[in-house]
């Protein structure tokens, strides 16, 4: 539902959260989430073993999602996928290891519990090589997806979407930040179960006065092609250019890579190990993953006495689109969406920038952007399927287009 902008009532409480001495202000919405803890359920870490022990299905890897498994017949079996916990939005996730002591075709049908759909073309890992499941290999009826596989003894990996475990995100930010003395690498605390939380603070001689911006990504867990788009954001910023150079010199980047490295390595849809999705969180935060990103943001406010301007949220959904917000006459650069999405559709050959505008009534980091920060707050979402080439063009193109749009204001 679009809501005018006079109904939306914004208050901002200024109590403080939490101990210590910076003080994090929380942030009233239109409608309050209830994100305080909720119990998940574990999925036991196992292989499975069919046709008395001549195929093999495993879960027992980071990111994995296969909650059980039961044979039909001699070519066929049902894997049940179930989500951490429930209510929680359609987007069943699932990825496990698949192979045999003989070659032999194999059938997986998809079983997920009532009320939820296959959502996720399965993504196929052979010979350390991704590719999308190609129609000779699945198989659609009403209710239920198959999947056809050509198993040997070397395992494929068969997933919702590419697997970037916590590991994996700290080899690429590892790797990027090698001789770049002015990104700092820094923890802004621990998940629910003691994962560390990095951040990526970019800044070349000094950071006081420096306008922020901030990056977020991995809030949900699948949403792997809008991490990408991050990667490629972050990487064209990172680089070694002029306008880099000059674009750093003024602003000071926040770059958060892993928000949910709990949920990411568990394998769920949605939520951290709470069971509660983070992306509702920004008004109270009661998730320690919410609540110490704001801390860290807030800190670095006050510390170097600057404010946020831009606030970058980078999700997936079903297709490419950006959510902005329909106010903007108030933000620090009323102008920016407007400017950014003419120089997108200017810089990339036959692309028509997709937005959805309204302003947020639920807890989002879009509307935080904006009700506490008068900051442009924007969802950066890749979709499902978009390739890697076009993921990298957006990418690259937004980062390059955003510096040059902030360096000229
Ligand atoms: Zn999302």
């Amino acid at each position: 539902m679009k809501l005018s902008r006079s109904v939306v009532v914004i208050l901002l409480i200024v109590s403080s959260i939490g101990s210590g001495c910076t003080t994090v202000k929380s942030v009233s919405f239109e409608n309050y989430v209830d994100t305080t803890a909720k119990p998940i359920k574990l999925q036991a870490k196992k292989t499975f073993k069919l046709n008395n022990g001549d195929i093999y299905l495993s879960n027992a890897f980071n990111g994995a999602r296969l909650n059980d498994v039961k044979q039909i017949n001699d070519t066929l079996a049902e894997i049940y996928i179930q989500p951490e916990n429930s209510p929680i939005n359609n987007s069943p996730y699932y990825a496990f290891k698949a192979w045999s002591d003989l070659p032999t075709s194999f059938y997986l049908r998809f079983k997920y519990p009532k009320g939820y759909n296959h959502r996720y073309v399965p993504k196929l890992k052979i010979n350390d090589k991704w590719k999308i499941a190609d129609s000779t290999q699945l198989f659609t009826s009403k209710d239920a997806m198959t999947v056809k596989l050509s198993l040997t003894t070397e395992p494929i990996l068969v997933s919702a979407q590419e697997i970037q475990s916590s590991v994996d995100v700290k080899n690429w930010y590892s790797a990027l930040l090698k001789g770049k003395d002015f990104v700092h690498l820094n923890s802004y605390g621990t998940s629910v179960l003691g994962k560390n939380l990095p951040v990526l603070d970019i800044h070349k001689n000094g950071k006081d006065n420096k306008d922020l911006i901030i990056l977020l990504t991995r809030q949900h867990p699948p949403e792997v092609t809008g991490y990408f788009a991050f990667q490629a954001f972050l990487e064209t910023i990172l680089k070694d250019s002029e306008l880099s150079n000059t674009f750093l010199n003024t602003y000071r980047i926040l770059a958060f890579p892993i928000m949910n490295p709990d949920g990411v390595d568990l394998g769920h849809w949605r939520h951290n190990a709470n069971g509660v999705d983070l992306n509702r969180d920004w008004s109270r935060y009661n998730q320690p993953e919410i609540k110490q990103a704001v801390k860290y943001i807030s800190k670095a406010i006050k510390k170097s006495k600057t404010r946020v301007i831009l606030g970058l949220d980078f999700h997936s959904t079903w297709y490419d689109v950006f959510y902005t917000n329909e106010s903007r006459a108030k933000t620090t650069m009323p102008q920016f969406i407007d400017n950014w999405f003419i120089a997108l559709e200017h810089n990339i050959p036959d692309y028509t920038v997709n937005e959805t505008s309204s302003d947020s009534d639920k807890p989002v980091s879009k509307g935080w952007f904006l009700y506490g920060h008068d900051a442009v707050g924007i969802t950066y979402e890749i979709g499902d399927t978009t390739s890697k080439t076009e993921i990298n063009r957006i990418g690259k193109v937004s980062a390059t287009e955003m510096m040059k749009i902030l360096l000229k204001k």
